[in-house]
């Protein structure tokens, strides 16, 4: 019996810029190409549906002016120094990476980054290629919010959990916890200084602060947690069998994304903090303990400076800022 390999004739690959150029542009993925000096010479259709950017918007810009702004999941920003294009054209070594985009409407977005060489006929390195694709386990929280939606259990303007289904989900992740012995992590959060941002900004903007805000806490959370905006600026975090120190690190983590996002303001950008207070379920808590609790300890961010997280947990002595 003769093999595939004997029996099918080679591929033949049309030649010309267009085959190619179409064959990029129908990629799922995004994919972009950067000459030596890092700027931007190519920006395929998949890399205009994840960003929200166009091409026209971003090629000839320098991907080091900081246009999409890569951070890690500290948030530190990787565009100067720790920037993978910069490495591979120095080393011509590829590189991957998760790390989180910035939407052009300012929310983080998780994807995974592959980067490669270009290099031409003499070996001379001319550039790089970045590919990068939607981080689609981490955003099947976001299909899960519109699924909510669907329902009815969710807030029109955030499409996180509206309050009536924050408070059933509390009561039923609160029992579940319990009768598995599985921990469980609460966050409360609150936008610091909105009435200000409303103010400067207007309301609309204010709404897209919001926005920005439930999206950046469902992109970056297991399908397992849950978002529910509790009323006015203040979301509620359920972080289902999550350690004490798996909690406190995903606050830090979230607190870091938020302060490092922009929403965009007319020809001016927002910034954004959010203030925190974290604990974990007891065994004797009903959701108005819970989130008593968890208030108190948001009201101590707050009271000593926002933009920070203050955690108690079983065993601690006092409540402790660790951000
Ligand atoms: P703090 O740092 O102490 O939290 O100060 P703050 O200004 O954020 O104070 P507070 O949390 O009390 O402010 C909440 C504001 O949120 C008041 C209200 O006008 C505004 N707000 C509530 N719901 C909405 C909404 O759906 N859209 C917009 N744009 N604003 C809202
Ligand atoms: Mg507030």
């Amino acid at each position: 019996m003769s093999s595939m390999t004997e029996t099918c004739a080679p591929p033949v690959f049309p030649s010309g810029e267009g085959f190619y150029r179409s064959l990029l542009d129908n990629l799922h993925d995004g994919v972009y190409f950067v000459d030596r000096d890092r700027r931007i010479t190519y920006w395929n259709r998949g890399a205009e549906r994840i960003t929200g950017y166009r091409a026209g918007d971003v090629i000839g810009s320098c991907c080091s002016d900081n246009l999409l702004v890569h951070v890690d999941a500290e948030g530190c920003q990787l565009c100067l120094e720790k920037c993978p294009l910069l490495h591979t054209i120095h080393d011509q070594s590829p590189r991957e990476a998760e790390v989180f985009l910035k939407h052009r409407d300012g929310q983080r977005i998780p994807v995974m980054v592959r980067v490669a060489p270009l290099v031409d006929d003499q070996g001379t390195t001319i550039g790089a290629v970045e590919t990068f694709s939607d981080n689609s386990s981490k955003l099947a929280a976001v299909q899960m919010a519109k699924l909510l939606n669907r329902m009815a259990y969710c807030d029109n303007l955030t499409e996180t959990g509206n309050r009536r289904y924050t408070d059933a989900r509390l009561l039923e992740d609160l029992t579940k916890s319990r009768q598995t012995q599985s921990p469980m992590g609460l966050l409360f959060l609150d936008i610091d200084c909105f009435k200000s941002i409303n103010d400067e900004f207007g309301h609309d903007a204010g709404d897209r602060v919001l926005q920005m805000t439930a999206t950046t806490l469902t992109s970056n959370l297991q399908p397992w947690d849950f978002v529910g905006r509790w009323g006015g600026d203040e979301f509620v975090v359920i972080l289902n069998n999550s350690t004490v120190e798996q909690t406190r690190r995903t606050a830090l983590r979230l607190r870091a994304l938020i302060a490092s996002s922009r929403v965009p303001a007319g020809r001016r950008m927002a910034a954004v903090t959010v203030s925190i207070g974290v604990t974990e379920a007891r065994r004797e808590d009903s959701p108005e303990s819970i989130i008593k609790r968890a208030d108190e300890l948001l009201y101590r961010s707050k009271r000593d400076g926002r933009n920070r997280v203050t955690c108690y947990f079983p065993g601690e002595t006092a409540p402790a800022h660790t951000a």
